[in-house]
């Protein structure tokens, strides 16, 4: 049994939401990477929730432009969980700067699929706190403490099945 997994949130941002085909590549690369998905719905986002969800880049000189381009169009928000999937998907993404990591990390999400530093394809949380602040943004009707009390023994254990019409993991003993 493997140790207590974690919570992240996923947003695939609405530069890759607009590509079927890319949307597709990156939702396939993180099922072979393992993740878990917990909870998935898609979210047109106003100017003001993008505003609130990027607060900690207020006043910096992209804010405009990430606010405006978050705002767009649809994304997609996934809860993902796994062992260390904080750092897994991040890992995956590869670093912030599209314009760099095309040459640094080419086979990463962003090196593959980016367009600019701003839309450079999805989001991953930083750390666990910032997680479960994220994953109550966008999933206010998720439970935490609940989920870890009924749901996540089933996960540690593979004990789950991805049903891909729900974009989401559901317990084999729960369907
Ligand atoms: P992340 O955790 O890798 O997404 O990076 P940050 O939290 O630092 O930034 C949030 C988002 O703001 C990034 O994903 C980009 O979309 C955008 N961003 C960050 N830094 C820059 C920058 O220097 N230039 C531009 N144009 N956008 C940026």
């Amino acid at each position: 049994m493997s140790q207590r997994l974690q919570l992240t949130l996923a947003i695939l941002k609405p530069d890759i939401v607009a590509n079927p085909s890319v949307l597709k590549n990156v939702w396939t690369r993180m099922l072979e990477n393992g993740l878990y998905f917990v909870m998935s719905k898609r979210v047109q986002l106003s100017a003001v929730q993008a505003e609130q969800f990027y607060a900690e880049h207020r006043g910096k000189f992209f804010q405009n432009r990430l606010v405006c381009f978050m705002s767009s169009g649809p994304v997609w928000c996934h809860i993902l969980c796994g062992d260390d999937v904080i750092g897994r998907w991040r890992r995956m993404l590869g670093p912030t700067k599209v314009l760099k990591t095309v040459f640094d990390q080419p086979d990463s999400i962003r090196g593959s699929f980016g367009l600019t530093d701003t839309r450079n394809c999805a989001h991953g949380s930083d750390a666990d706190a910032t997680a479960k602040k994220e994953v109550g943004f966008f999933f206010p009707e998720f439970d935490i403490d609940k989920w870890y009390k009924e749901q996540h023994k089933f996960f540690q254990n593979d004990l789950v099945e991805f049903d891909p019409d729900k974009l989401q993991h559901f317990a084999i003993s729960d369907t």
